[in-house]
């Protein structure tokens, strides 16, 4: 049987001694008085509630999956899944990193984030009701006039109402300029919306009184593409006089999908025929408003994929303490067994550490994106601000790709360390490698991330962003230049950096050319940059770790050798991925369409 254990340790080593977020919070307002007790207080009790209620729904969930009622259009979610969100709404989870105006906690992003960060160890399927809903929260928060806000956000804030993001219709995926849901003006003030949504998330349950729709269409007079794309809020009941959920509004689900993954998340096909919505912010401007959502959900995806990563090697690393195949090839190490356990063998521990170099590494670097999402929120100096809000943007889509592209690495590996068990449904490891594998697609594919790192955030600036981020890199490179003990790991970081810089202006230069270049480069080029950042951070644990190595504590010991791992065995990937992103466009563009 799987198991889950928290993380708790290492989550209080990246956030207490890593990114020493009390010093952050200290010049935050709304964050200054938050002391460690509290933050240790959350997160134990948030790790409780993730292994001991949602982490037992994960098997049954993906065994039963969500059911459709075509008679009714309502879904029923698998057992256990409704009373473990009344228990979450109850304990007041879901308002935790929400604003105090409309009911919320005020917490910072980075504490929300370690919650989930053990939420979707737990269970990815279950954590996506109320994971969506926070994401439809910041969108209608930062976008929503004043009478939306008072409607909707107490409701979504304690988790009495879900939320979900209707963006994708048959036709549409990525290119959401092609996009054809109509919105017509009433004389109310009100819009009539029509049209067809597919694969939107948590479109239809029974968890929640009412289901919050954020639904990209079209106005009449709308310009063609993305710049005629507005969004509205359509509620499943309309909310009478007194805000409760009134009539059925004309939005129902025709469908759900039955799919590769997170089985107990209901995937729906929505139909509008003439549901009432109301426009949220500026006419054509949907799109921008929506990226609220997405941005948040691009971090979110990440964090599903860190769950994933963590829990996969935890199940892994138990199970090769006991299986006992073989001896080690250095001599017996268990006399009195059978055989050695597997552990021994090399290979079994490269599986493991990737796993655990790639959980460990995801899990410093999402927690720094979220702190600079609290720093771009709420830091009183425009310019920290404005600093904070650059690198939110850089990394993001690094967070999104890097994260669940190493997500289905780990999970493949720590899959093969069952070596047939792992294959078989039992002991869990299949259905996480099959729950990561819609991370790397959804909330735009990896590919799109790729994109939007390389032509949007780096090189639409001249790489300005990235200068940003480097000179912290070498601030840090410089500040422990003279620590001997340091240089395993300084050197190479400064090497990749160095790459990156020269890599970032010849595919700048080739650009000018040819935009298919940049194409051609986006995915090994995110890669490369996913790992200069995830050495940044490896070296500087490692920085924290050496000292107190030194003094048996094993919790460093351990964080000193899962870095020398990440340097030794899986940065040099960055060499193969340099010389791909380099080799252009020409090998992919040769081949005639009619040869395909
Ligand atoms: C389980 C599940 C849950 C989902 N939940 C939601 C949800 O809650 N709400 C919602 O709105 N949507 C949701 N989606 C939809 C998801 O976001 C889309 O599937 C995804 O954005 C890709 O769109 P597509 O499937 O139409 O693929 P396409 O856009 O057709 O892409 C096909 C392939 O072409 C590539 N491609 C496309 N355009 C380009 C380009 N310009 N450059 C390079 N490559 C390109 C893509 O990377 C991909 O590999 C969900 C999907 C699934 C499967």
């Amino acid at each position: 049987m799987p198991a889950y254990n928290p993380p708790l340790r290492d989550m209080r080593f990246v956030l207490q001694e890593l990114l020493q977020v009390d010093q952050m919070f200290a010049v935050l307002p709304p964050h200054a008085g938050l002391d460690a007790d509290t933050i240790h207080q959350v997160l134990e009790e948030g790790g409780k509630f993730a292994a001991g209620v949602v982490f037992p729904l994960n098997q049954v969930g993906d065994r039963e999956g969500c059911r459709f009622d075509p008679a009714t259009g309502s879904v029923t979610t698998p057992t256990g899944f409704r009373d473990a969100y009344r228990q979450f709404v109850d304990a007041g989870w879901p308002s935790l990193a929400c604003d105090p105006a409309f009911g919320g906690q005020g917490l910072p992003a980075v504490l929300n984030n370690a919650l989930y960060d053990m939420l979707n160890a737990a269970n990815q399927a279950w954590t996506m009701y109320p994971g969506l809903s926070h994401g439809a929260y910041e969108c209608l928060h930062a976008h929503g006039t004043p009478e939306q806000k008072a409607l909707y956000l107490p409701k979504l804030v304690s988790g009495e109402w879900t939320g979900t993001m209707c963006l994708t219709e048959p036709h549409c995926g990525t290119d959401l300029g092609l996009l054809k849901t109509r919105a017509v003006a009433r004389s109310d003030g009100s819009y009539r919306l029509s049209g067809g949504k597919i694969f939107i998330s948590a479109g239809e349950h029974d968890m929640a009184a009412n289901i919050v729709h954020l639904v990209l269409a079209r106005l009449p007079d709308a310009p063609p593409g993305t710049r005629g794309i507005s969004l509205f809020v359509v509620p499943k009941f309309l909310p009478d006089a007194n805000g409760a959920p009134g009539a059925r509004n004309a939005i129902h689900c025709g469908a759900i999908e039955h799919k590769l993954g997170i089985h107990g998340n209901a995937t729906c096909q929505m139909n509008l025929d003439d549901a009432t919505g109301w426009l949220v912010g500026e006419p054509h401007r949907g799109l921008n408003a929506m990226f609220v959502m997405m941005n948040a959900a691009r971090l979110g995806v990440g964090m599903q994929s860190l769950g994933l990563t963590e829990l996969a090697y935890q199940n892994a690393a138990a199970y090769a303490r006991e299986r006992q195949q073989g001896r080690s090839l250095t001599g017996a190490k268990h006399e009195d067994k059978p055989a050695d356990p597997i552990l021994v063998h090399p290979d079994v521990r490269r599986m493991l550490l990737t796993a655990r170099a790639y959980a460990e590494g995801g899990r410093a670097f999402s927690s720094y994106v979220a702190l600079m999402i609290d720093c771009e929120q709420h830091h009183p100096d425009p310019a920290t601000r404005q600093q904070a809000s650059d690198e939110v943007a850089l990394l993001t889509p690094i967070a999104k790709a890097f994260l669940t592209d190493n997500a289905w690495i780990a999970c493949s590996d720590a899959l093969q360390v069952f070596g047939g068990h792992g294959y078989i449904a039992e002991w869990g490891m299949e259905q996480y490698l099959r729950d990561a594998r819609i991370n790397m697609i959804y909330e735009g594919t990896n590919t799109i991330q790729s994109l939007d790192l390389l032509a949007r955030k780096v090189l639409s600036d001249n790489g300005a962003k990235l200068r940003q981020f480097g000179g912290k890199v070498r601030a840090f490179a410089e500040a422990h230049a003279a620590d001997p003990r340091m240089a395993e790991f300084l050197v190479p970081l400064a090497d990749l950096g160095e790459k990156l810089g020269k890599l970032t202006m010849e595919i700048g230069m080739k650009a000018t050319q040819d935009r298919d270049e940049i194409g051609a480069a986006a995915v090994p080029y995110l890669r490369v940059a996913g790992h200069w950042m995830f050495a940044y951070f490896f070296a500087r644990m490692a920085q924290l770790a050496l000292d107190k190595a030194a003094g048996g504590d094993d919790f460093y010991r351990a964080k000193l050798s899962v870095a020398r791992f990440y340097f030794a065995r899986l940065l040099p990937e960055t060499a193969m991925l340099i010389r791909q992103a380099r080799s252009g466009a020409a090998s992919l563009m040769a081949m005639d369409e009619d040869w395909f």
